[in-house]
């Protein structure tokens, strides 16, 4: 799996023409604009030594969260959001599903990168908290979990922008900026444990008057062709903000809560 994040930097592309930059100009721009990570998990058909394959992947995600090439940096925002850090409350992580015993963890103590299980001892890693396992069986991880991986390595490198200028108080650049990620700005399933840390932060920067910007781009999917099919009739430049009953009726066509519930299977 390859992820990447880069920094446009708009003072330097405001001086580009507009019609036609040179190249050279916009590969100067882009030299030092970009952050890469790679990495690569056994899902099938592989067997590292002394090990099953469930217990190598959640190591192998573990020790790829913290790459010495990004200087750990996604980790450190894992860190930062399962234990609210900065926001002045010692907490232990969310509570999340042991991978042994498949119980209820308390989460891990506040500031710890590992620890064990409570009920059964098993030896827990604070990336475990994220819930790959719960799509894995003891020899065998399925192609999923590769992609939420980078789904969430994404949403974490996105974060350590946000993190960056937050630690440096550049809240004026903060305001100023657009964090975009490419793809869907969600993570479902049990990979939403990092949802309400995520929101938490945003409510307590808002509280300190800080806006931070962020937004999803999708080129595919339900919202994409809702969008087309809408804009048929909308005028040039429309735009649309839909709120949480517009895109459960109108875009999922799922029932709204509290309603159809005497359909519903018993
Ligand atoms: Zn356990």
């Amino acid at each position: 799996m390859k992820t990447a994040i880069l920094r446009l930097d708009q003072h330097a592309i405001r001086k580009l023409d507009p019609v036609a930059p040179h190249p050279m100009a916009l590969r100067d721009i882009m030299s030092d604009a970009a952050m890469y990570h790679a990495t690569v998990l056994p899902l099938k058909g592989l067997r590292i030594e002394g090990k099953n394959n469930y217990d190598a992947v959640r190591e192998i995600i573990f020790q790829s969260l913290r790459d010495e090439s990004l200087g750990g940096e996604p980790y450190n925002t894992l860190k930062g959001l399962a234990y609210e850090l900065g926001e002045g409350r010692e907490q232990a992580s969310p509570s999340f599903q042991c991978p042994y015993c498949l119980q209820d963890t308390e989460g891990l103590s506040f500031g710890s990168d590992e620890g064990k299980c409570i009920k059964c001892g098993g030896h827990l890693f604070l990336s475990d908290m994220i819930g790959f396992h719960l799509e894995m069986d003891e020899n065998s991880a399925p192609e999923s979990v590769s992609t939420e991986y980078m789904t969430v390595h994404e949403v974490l490198l996105l974060f350590t922008g946000i993190r960056y200028f937050w630690e440096r108080k550049k809240y004026n650049v903060l305001k100023n900026a657009l964090f975009l990620k490419d793809g869907p700005l969600t993570l479902r399933g049990q990979y939403s444990k990092l949802v309400i840390p995520i929101r938490n932060f945003f409510q307590f920067a808002k509280k300190q008057e800080v806006t931070i910007h962020v937004a999803g781009q999708e080129k595919t999917g339900a919202f994409v062709n809702h969008l087309e099919f809408i804009a048929r009739d909308a005028p040039d430049k429309s735009y649309i903000v839909p709120d949480n009953d517009y895109i459960r009726q109108e875009i999922q066509h799922r029932p709204q809560e509290g309603k159809n519930r005497l359909a519903a299977p018993v």
